[in-house]
C-alpha cells in the first residue's frame, strides 16, 4: 500500500481538532481528546464474471434465410469459438449440420383465404336506407294497400329531394295519387349509396381477391427448417455485500476516499493483507458459475476512522483519506444528537396540539 495507508492516530487528531477550533466559537473548548476512535475496514469488492451460454433450438422462418453463411456445428457444447468472435461480444448464431430442409407451407401457394370476406372478394353491405325525408314512418297513406301488390322491384329507389318535403306524389308501390313521399315514392326506404343497392361492395382487405399473403411463409409457400444453435456471451456482476457502513451522508461522500484496489484475475490467490473476516466474507461469492468463461474480482478497502463523543454530545466526525492524500472529516449525527432531535420534534409536537388546543 502506498497512497492508501491508513492514517495514523495523531493525523486524525490533528485534523480534527483543526475541525473543532473552527467550531469552537459555538461548541465551547472541545478537543479532539474528547473523543473516541475506532477503525472501520471498508470493504466494497465485486466478482465480475464473463458468462457463455449455449442454447440449441428449431427454427422455422420463410423462403431462404441465408443459412449458408453461418457457421456449422454437429454438437454444440464441442463447438470451438473463434476467440475474435468471442471478442466482439454479439451472440454468436450457428448451424447444426444436415438439419436444414425445405418444406412446403400449409397454404400450399403462399395464398390465404382473406379473412376479411372469407374469400368471397365482396362484403355485405345494406342495400336500401331509411329515407332521409319520412324515415320510413309515413311513406304512403295508403301503405296498407301495398299489401298482395305484386311486381315490387328488388332494389329500392334513388333518393329524391322534393321540392317541398311535405308535397305527396304518386305512390310508386300502390300507385294511389298524391299519397307517396316524395323522397322515396311510397317505399319508405331509398339506395344506399355505398352499393348502389346491390347488396355488397369490393372487398379492400384483398383488392377482391379473396386471398391475402400467407404471413407463416411470406408468400413464399416454403419454409426453411433447422436446428439452431446460439452461443452468447453476457458479464455478470456479483457484489459483496458491506461488512458494515458508515451513516448515509458520509457513505455519499466515499467516492472521493482514495480506496486501496486488488483486481484479481481467475487464478489469482487474495490479497495477504485482507483481514480474515473480510476474506472469509468474499470467498463466499468465488464459485464458479455455470458457463463462466472468465473473471475478474474487484476489492476496495478503505479504512474510516470514527470519531465519537465520549461523553454527551450530538455529534460524530469520520475521517478517512481522500483521492489527494490528505484527510477528510465529515460530520455525522451521534445517537444521542438522533435521539435529542426526536425529542425535539416531540415536544415541537406536543406543543403544536397545545396551542392548537389553547386556540380553540
Ligand atoms: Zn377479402
Ligand atoms: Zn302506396
Ligand atoms: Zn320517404
Ligand atoms: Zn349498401
Ligand atoms: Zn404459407
Amino acid at each position: 500500500m502506498t497512497v492508501a495507508e491508513d492514517p495514523s492516530e495523531d493525523e486524525v487528531r490533528a485534523e480534527l481538532d483543526a475541525r473543532l477550533a473552527r467550531r469552537r466559537g459555538r461548541w465551547g473548548a472541545r478537543t479532539s481528546a474528547y473523543f473516541h476512535l475506532d477503525r472501520l475496514h471498508l470493504l466494497d469488492a465485486s466478482v465480475v464474471r464473463r458468462v457463455e451460454t449455449r442454447i440449441e433450438t428449431t427454427r422455422d422462418e420463410p423462403g431462404d434465410p441465408g443459412l449458408a453463411e453461418r457457421p456449422v456445428y454437429d454438437v454444440l457444447d464441442e463447438y470451438e469459438v473463434d476467440p475474435r468472435d468471442v471478442r466482439r461480444g454479439e451472440p454468436l448464431d450457428l448451424v447444426k449440420r444436415d438439419t436444414v430442409s425445405k418444406r412446403a407451407c400449409a397454404c400450399g401457394n403462399g395464398l390465404r383465404q382473406c379473412p376479411a370476406c372469407d374469400g368471397m372478394t365482396y362484403r355485405p353491405c345494406e342495400p336500401a336506407r331509411p329515407c332521409p325525408v319520412c324515415a320510413g314512418v309515413s311513406p304512403c297513406t295508403q301503405y296498407l294497400a301495398h299489401g298482395g301488390k305484386p311486381g315490387r322491384t328488388a332494389r329500392p329507389p334513388k333518393a329524391r329531394r322534393p321540392v317541398r318535403p311535405e308535397e305527396r306524389v304518386t305512390c310508386a308501390a300502390c300507385g294511389t295519387p298524391d299519397s307517396a313521399c316524395g323522397g322515396c315514392q311510397g317505399w319508405g326506404k331509398v339506395r344506399c349509396q355505398t352499393c348502389q343497392g346491390r347488396g355488397r361492395v369490393p372487398c379492400t382487405t384483398c383488392t377482391s381477391k379473396g386471398t391475402v399473403r400467407c404471413r407463416t411463409c411470406g408468400g413464399r409457400g416454403e419454409l426453411t427448417s433447422w436446428t439452431a444453435g446460439r452461443i452468447t456471451w453476457t458479464s455478470e456482476t456479483e457484489k459483496v455485500p458491506w461488512p458494515h457502513r458508515p451513516p448515509k451522508r458520509v457513505t455519499s461522500q466515499l467516492h472521493a476516499g482514495s480506496w486501496h484496489e486488488n483486481r484479481l484475475g481467475p487464478g489469482d490467490p487474495l490479497p495477504d493483507d485482507l483481514p480474515l473476516p473480510h476474506r472469509s466474507l468474499v470467498e463466499q461469492h468465488l464459485d464458479t458459475v455455470k458457463g463462466e468463461q472468465d473473471r475478474t474480482v474487484v476489492i476496495r478497502r478503505l479504512t474510516v476512522v470514527r470519531a465519537r463523543p465520549k461523553g454527551s454530545g450530538n455529534r460524530e466526525y469520520y475521517v478517512f483519506r481522500n483521492v489527494a492524500g490528505r484527510l477528510t472529516v465529515r460530520p455525522a449525527m451521534s445517537d444521542e444528537g438522533r435521539r435529542n432531535t426526536a425529542a425535539v420534534l416531540a415536544a415541537a409536537a406536543a406543543l403544536v396540539v397545545l396551542v392548537l388546543l389553547l386556540v380553540t
